[in-house]
């Protein structure tokens, strides 16, 4: 066997799995990629993504996060790249709809460090946000921004490190079952293992057509914008935001470049089947309607975008991911549904203890792979 452990995919999940399993547990470890490592494809690129501890999916996801947040802690100690701005988090909601009380159960069952904020408090602490009435905010203390590019180069500089041989431009065009493991044919040679971890994001139900009956892939698009001063929106003084509104999801980042604002409106894009169908440009018109929304809720920042960028996800029926073995020697981390990112490491590990055989630190049957049937 050519290494314990084959990684297929070296995106958000694949490359911390590669460092955990090469640095943490010890494991030979070849990690295989289709692209370039580090290439904006993934379903992580786009400058930033929102860690927070309020959880709007559901409170049980609380001990993971936080395990989340010590691995981010750990893989930025390790390094030299910034990796996480602790801004917080703001959600913002009318107390009574089912995401903000997740949010709240959230911060109370787990004692996150948090403020609750009426509507007279958000206006005046937060005055960049508009149009409130009756809402309130939560501002949850450990949330914050992710600089994913960074974190992803980094794991794998760390997995590289500790032995690991990450292949690049390399797509998997197969895996099949050996005496004792498992054999991965790539673009550039065949590799054999005792075990294999698909992380493979949108692609994942290329390799296991299993899955494809309820892995939906998403377009997400990303919108920046120009304020009129943009000191009001640095990561110091501008948490993150998400504001729901039942029919629109906005969520905001604090500006990490000094210039631009990003804010997108999640969930209104549709699906397309396969991941080469993508389309990465649209016209000024398709991004009106997230303009005027930001506008609205954000008055400050104009209604045209200053510029876009389209990636994609995987998403389940439930939105959880699916976690588990799939077949003897294999085993998945793929639908994290548009929220899995600030999750990345705490799969990972989930997934290298798959992998080797230990104990699991968290309930995984929550993503299990067959709860879809079939
Ligand atoms: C625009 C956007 C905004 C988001 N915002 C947030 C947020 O604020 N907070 C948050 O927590 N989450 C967020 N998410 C979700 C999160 O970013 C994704 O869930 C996560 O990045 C997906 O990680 P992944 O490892 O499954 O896939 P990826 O990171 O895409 O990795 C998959 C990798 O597998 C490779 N690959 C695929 N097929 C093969 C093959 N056959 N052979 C070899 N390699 C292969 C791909 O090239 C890719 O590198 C957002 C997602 C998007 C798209």
């Amino acid at each position: 066997m050519d290494a314990d452990v084959i990684v297929v995919g070296l995106g958000s999940v694949g490359a911390m799995t590669s460092w955990r399993l090469a640095e943490i547990h010890g494991a030979r470890v070849v990690g295989v990629e289709r692209h370039a490592l580090g290439h904006d494809a993934g379903g992580y690129a786009g400058e930033s993504r929102l860690f927070r501890t309020g959880y709007h999916e559901s409170p049980e996801y609380v001990p993971m996060l936080l395990q989340a947040r010590d691995l981010w802690q750990e893989l930025e100690q390790g390094g030299q790249r910034t990796l996480f701005h602790p801004s917080g988090v703001l959600s913002i909601g009318a107390a009574t709809i089912a995401p903000m009380r997740n949010v709240l159960a959230s911060v109370q069952q787990h004692g996150i460090p948090h403020e609750v904020l009426d509507a007279a408090e958000l206006k005046s602490r937060f005055p960049q946000h508009g149009s409130i009435t009756d809402e309130i905010g939560v501002l949850d203390r450990l949330g914050g921004v992710l600089r994913p590019e960074s974190a992803v180069q980094e794991a794998l500089r760390r997995a590289r490190r500790a032995g690991a041989e990450l292949i690049d431009n390399a797509p998997v065009t197969g895996i099949e079952a050996v005496p004792g493991g498992v054999r991965v044919s790539t673009a550039r040679g065949v590799r054999t293992a005792k075990h294999v971890v698909i992380t493979a994001g949108a692609w994942a139900a290329q390799l296991l057509p299993e899955l494809r009956e309820f892995i939906d892939i998403r377009p997400l698009v990303l919108t920046w914008f120009a304020p009129e001063n943009p000191k009001q929106y640095a990561p110091e003084v501008f948490p993150g935001f998400i504001r729901d509104l039942g029919d629109v999801h906005l969520f905001g980042v604090p500006s990490v470049d000094g210039a631009l604002v990003k804010a997108g409106w999640a969930d209104a894009w549709g699906s397309i089947d396969d991941p080469a169908e993508l389309t990465r440009f649209l016209e000024p018109s398709a991004l009106s309607g997230v303009g005027r929304e930001v506008h609205t809720l954000v008055p400050d920042l104009p209604a045209h975008p200053s510029r876009h960028s389209v990636h994609m996800d995987s998403y389940t029926p439930d939105r959880r991911a699916v976690i588990g073995a799939v077949r003897p020697g294999v085993a998945v981390v793929a639908g994290l549904s548009g929220h899995g990112f600030k999750l990345a490491p705490a799969f990972a590990e989930i997934a290298a203890r798959l992998a080797l055989g230990l104990p699991q630190q968290h309930d995984i049957s929550l993503f299990a792979p067959d709860r879809f049937g079939g």
